[in-house]
């Protein structure tokens, strides 16, 4: 390509709607351009970059078996009541009306069409197992897009579905998709690593999310360096003790606490009593009814584990008025001694806990020796709280640390119930019986991908692609430009030569200052840059550099040869 040709329309200044690094970037560099908030033209060089990353999954999908299908965007919202993820999602659904009134749902992920295609087509164990994949735009309608491609309301994203007959088999086929992904993230040259995952909203019991470490990611990570855990904080559990129990009295006993509305001021004198021998009780809205949140008083609920247990993501913390109503006092005063009306859940790490103090229902009172399995039988235990840095780690007992990521893929084993039985997608079995097939489903954002790739591998110049998705891998800079000159006349012959050996090279042919078009290279980040200069041209020399690296003078003869090895070899790092 001659730069001359294509549209590479580079910005000296940073666009002041670019708040991280590789958003700034990806403007800057001339791959995309925005249209409004969370749409994105890209451009030329973008699509360059975005078609390679595609390459890279469609070919490890399909070395790992996967077959390729192209799946409908728009989709009949029946199927998506039918799996019961219309309301799961709910305002994360776009949803846009036809001309005859009828609704219809723009495709954030196609669990409920591929679960339809395999319902028709899949009829016996002896087409298992099957998996299917995609690479398509998808919808999600985001409260607020930002980050450039990172969270935007339009995304390309590779998505695929696994058929099993069997949970072991299905294992298998995760454990497939799991080493495609390892596979892909480092052939597109990704640091990144898999963490254990919640399943969130997509369902199902075992899942681990692909990270790139960065520190503007919005997820955070908690990690063990001595033996590898590492998981998700929406997940993470760590070995933290339980409560210690005491001896303490036979019932709880009311006492005033005029004023007190927060756990730190009940440490203070003249109550005292520490933020872990307290219990915190937060009032939630799920299906329109309270539910009662019992966590430590110096823990702090973890939202994506209430969700899980819920069974829902559509739940709130309720308002003022709706916990007066329900307990009679205000939030500071809460507890669930005594409470029937209502479920309540507790976590794990109160199991056992006595001699705990918890608001008593009655603004301005407090109840002291409570004992939770005693005073609170109908609560139901489960992981509720949030890991914190420093903790040890429940498997090896080493402090945890806790680092920031970016998601870029995300594996899901779901099982049958999800969407096999409700959409219908059995087969027969060999001892004749109908069983639901056992499904998976693995995503990776492709755009977002792209991006991550930036936000890892920069320099103060810009942009430094890695050789295997890089939009160009050699840039040819002639530092004049007038036909019929030595310089241009090498360049020409030199860019024939790359070109006819299937090298992705640009010539960048226009009448420029040396200084923009170096900073133009470098800025979108070539990984290889050939200079020809009538200086060193006259020393029958040509200058090699690669991005991030030091200029080397090789023989003008010789800079095809060159720029092959260095290839060959790897490209710029
Ligand atoms: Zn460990």
């Amino acid at each position: 390509m001659r730069w001359s040709q294509t549209l590479i329309p580079t910005l000296k200044e940073t666009p002041a709607e670019a708040e991280i690094l590789s958003h700034k970037l990806l403007l800057r560099a001339g791959l995309v351009r925005k249209l409004t908030g969370g749409l994105y033209t890209f451009l030329p060089l973008g699509v360059r970059v975005l078609r390679k990353v595609e390459q890279i999954v469609r070919e490890e999908m399909d070395r790992s078996g996967a077959l390729e299908v192209l799946l409908p965007t728009l989709q009949p919202p029946e199927i998506w009541q039918q799996s019961g993820r219309y309301e799961a999602i709910g305002d994360g659904l776009y949803k846009l009306r036809d001309r005859a009134k009828k609704e219809w749902v723009m495709s954030p992920t196609a669990e409920e069409v591929i679960t339809t295609l395999a319902a028709g087509e899949i009829n016996s164990y002896r087409q298992l197992p099957a998996t299917f994949y995609q690479i398509s735009v998808k919808f999600r309608d985001e409260i607020r897009p930002r980050f450039g491609l990172m969270r935007a309301k339009e995304f390309i994203m590779k998505d695929a579905y696994s058929f099993d007959a069997t949970e072991e088999a299905a294992m298998s086929s995760y454990r497939k998709m799991y080493d495609a992904y390892q596979r892909i993230f480092n052939r597109c040259g990704l640091k990144n690593f898999p963490v254990e995952a919640d399943t969130g909203v997509i369902g199902g019991n075992l899942s681990h999310e692909f990270m790139v470490p960065a520190e503007t990611g919005e997820n955070e990570i908690v990690f063990c360096e001595a033996c590898g855990y590492a998981a998700n904080l929406e997940k993470a559990t760590s070995g933290i003790p339980k409560t210690a129990a005491r001896e303490v009295g036979p019932t709880p006993e009311k006492f005033a606490t005029p004023g007190v509305v927060t756990i730190e001021a009940l440490t203070k004198a003249p109550h005292s009593v520490p933020a872990n021998r307290q219990i915190k009780t937060l009032v939630f809205i799920a299906d329109s009814k309270p539910v009662l949140i019992l966590v430590r008083g110096d823990d702090q609920l973890n939202e994506a584990k209430l969700a899980s247990v819920l069974g829902t993501t559509v739940f709130r913390p309720a308002e003022t008025p709706e916990i007066f109503d329900a307990l009679g006092a205000h939030p500071g005063s809460l507890g669930a001694v005594g409470v029937t009306k209502f479920p309540v859940f507790a976590d794990e790490r109160l199991r056992g806990a006595n001699g705990m103090t918890t608001g008593a229902n009655e603004d301005g009172f407090h109840f002291n020796k409570v004992s939770l399995e005693r005073d609170i039988p109908g609560a139901r235990w489960a992981d509720l709280r949030t890991v914190g840095a420093g903790e040890p780690c429940a498997k090896c007992a080493k402090p945890l640390k806790i680092q920031r990521g970016i998601e870029v893929g995300h594996v899901f084993m779901i099982g049958s119930k999800k969407y096999s039985e409700k959409l219908n997608a059995y087969y027969l079995a060999e001892d004749g019986t109908r069983k639901p097939c056992v499904m998976g489903c693995y995503g990776i954002g492709i755009t977002r991908t792209l991006q991550s790739i930036i936000e890892q591998s920069n320099d103060k110049d810009g942009i430094v692609w890695p050789l295997t998705v890089a939009p160009y891998q050699v840039c040819i800079t002639p530092l004049g430009v007038a036909s019929g000159s030595a310089v241009m006349q090498l360049a020409e012959k030199i860019y024939a030569e790359l070109q006819a050996r299937g090298v992705d090279v640009i010539l960048d042919d226009r009448d420029e200052r040396p200084g923009v078009k170096f900073k133009d290279a470098d800025l979108v980040g070539f990984p290889i840059r050939l200079g020809i200069g009538e200086k060193s041209l006259a020393k029958g020399e040509v200058e090699l550099k690669r991005r991030g690296g030091t200029l080397t003078p090789v023989l003008a003869a010789a800079a095809v040869a060159k720029v092959c090895e260095c290839l060959a070899a790897g490209g710029a790092n």
